[in-house]
């Protein structure tokens, strides 16, 4: 039977590459793609912060696969019409819809080198996994914790979260869990974290096997931080009912107002009881950069975990998130593996102990490691903590005009970068959701909706490191003109 992979033997000799043929050529083109991101950076505030793509324009992106390969030129080209003007919008000043970071042209930069390097870090002997090992002790001096902390790097917070729920459990449970399953466990264990915590936790508990029903949602105090008392109360009750706990999760940062959680008196009860204290910081954590924002996270430098992202407060490219584990030997026996194809060699490529495999559920993984050691090594921490805090300013600055405004009326406290608002008078919050639609319709801001006590609320968080307290006044000019023009529509409706 002939195969058309022998047939091909025949063409021995004139074997063809994906790379250039004429690299002169491609390196034109790629320096005029550099140039066309460089001027794309530069002038991001003189664009609507989001416009929506016309259908013309998805249309194009519903064609067939393709068959033949375009020069690069024509991609470049494509990307520009097509791409680029219909982007998320969080490179741009005014955008606070959500925690997004901005992104940084250094960060840009060292993505390309990541990407031309290509490398692996799942494991073995080269020098990505050293610049990753970098970042864990850098992460352990801000954070205070032990030189022989583990860390790793996933996608976000969001997986940081759902890796140490998964290394908790082995922490209570111990390394057999992972063979029999938590069906054999010896009773039904049990986390905690406030009813303001990210919802995340709850995901991670339903991934994990544990079941959400299982995250116990700890109400909050009038500052939104989670009540200690009632924590202490739930855990009694479910120890009492022979169900155990295992976990608390403490909030540096919540989404919705950026509240913190009382995170040396979670720290003691945790030591007291017994439980495994990991910290949500997924924005928060990074407040330790910053001299005067440090002391709000003081506590920080006792949990047994951390999830963190740079790509939010830190603005490193998408995707970076974190984990760092105070216990490098519980984390590490949550996800070594024994196969064949890991094994470790004593000399050569495939030497070295511990790889970023035997930490995360991941095997292969890029390079997110550079362009965090890039933001870190170009910015260093002072201007970086600096950048953090001046988001925090600008949110106070937001804050006082609110307070001064007849149209709107402050919804919560401001904690740190997040200033949630309300029209005043609006008690279903509808006026709040269409204010929200047109100013995004409008080009010039992008806030978002979330909801406190049940209502809608507008929501403005300051990440960006781009943005200026002279953008607040912009902004609260824009959305009291919008305010007042959906009052008028009303009327006219009546
Ligand atoms: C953003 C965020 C998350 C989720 O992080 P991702 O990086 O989006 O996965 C979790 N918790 C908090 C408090 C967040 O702000």
């Amino acid at each position: 039977m002939s195969h058309e992979l022998d047939n091909e033997a025949a063409s021995f000799g004139a074997e063809r590459d994906l790379d250039p043929q004429d690299w002169d050529q491609f390196s034109k083109e790629a320096h005029r793609g550099l140039d066309l991101m460089i001027d794309y950076l530069r002038r991001v505030r003189s664009r609507k912060v989001w416009q929506p793509a016309p259908d013309s324009v998805r249309e194009r992106f519903r064609a067939s696969l393709p068959h033949e390969g375009r020069p690069l030129a024509s991609l470049i080209d494509e990307f520009a019409d097509s791409m680029l003007p219909y982007a998320n919008g969080n490179l741009h000043p005014l955008f606070m819809g959500w925690v997004h970071g901005a992104g940084t042209p250094v960060g840009m930069v060292a993505e390309m080198f990541a990407a031309g390097m290509n490398a692996n870090c799942g494991g073995r002997d080269h020098i990505a996994i050293e610049v990753e090992k970098e970042i864990v002790l850098w992460l352990s001096e801000a954070f205070e914790f032990p030189r022989e902390a583990s860390g790793v790097f996933v996608t976000g917070t969001s997986m940081a979260n759902l890796v140490a729920a998964v290394v908790a459990r082995t922490g209570a449970l111990g390394e057999p869990i992972r063979r029999s399953g938590l069906r054999q466990a010896q009773g039904q264990l049990v986390g905690y974290a406030s009813q303001e915590a990210h919802g995340s936790i709850e995901r991670a508990f339903e991934i994990v096997g544990i079941g959400s029903a299982y995250l116990r949602r700890i109400p909050v105090d009038a500052g939104r931080s989670m009540k200690i008392d009632a924590l202490s109360a739930a855990i009694a009750k479910d120890r009492a009912e022979g169900l155990v706990p295992f976990l608390v999760v403490g909030s540096a940062g919540t989404v919705n107002t950026g509240a913190i959680d009382e995170l040396d008196a979670l720290a003691d009860f945790c030591a007291k009881e017994d439980l495994w204290f990991h910290i949500d910081g997924a924005f928060g954590a990074l407040c330790v950069l910053s001299p005067a924002l440090k002391p709000l996270v003081k506590g920080i430098e006792r949990a047994d975990s951390i999830a963190l992202d740079f790509h939010k407060w830190l603005h490193v490219p998408y995707d970076a998130g974190f984990f760092l584990c105070r216990h490098p030997q519980i984390h590490r026996e949550t996800f070594m593996s024994t196969a064949a194809y890991l094994a470790r060699a004593p000399r050569g490529l495939a030497a070295a102990d511990i790889w970023p495999c035997d930490l995360g559920p991941d095997l292969s993984r890029g390079f997110r490691a550079l362009k965090t050691w890039f933001t870190f090594q170009a910015y260093g921490t002072e201007r970086l903590g600096a950048a953090i805090a001046q988001t925090c300013r600008i949110a106070k600055h937001l804050e006082a005009l609110i307070a001064g405004s007849e149209l709107f009326e402050l919804r919560a406290k401001v904690r740190l970068n997040i200033v949630c608002f309300s029209v005043k008078g609006d008690e279903t919050g509808e006026i709040n959701r269409e204010l929200v639609m047109d100013l995004h319709e409008s080009g010039i801001a992008a806030p978002s909706i979330t909801r406190l006590e049940g209502r809608p609320v507008i929501r403005a968080a300051i990440v960006n490191h781009r943005t200026r307290a002279a953008d607040m006044e912009t902004f609260v000019a824009a959305a009291e003109a919008s305010a007042r023009r959906i009052r008028a529509r009303a009327r006219e409706r009546m």
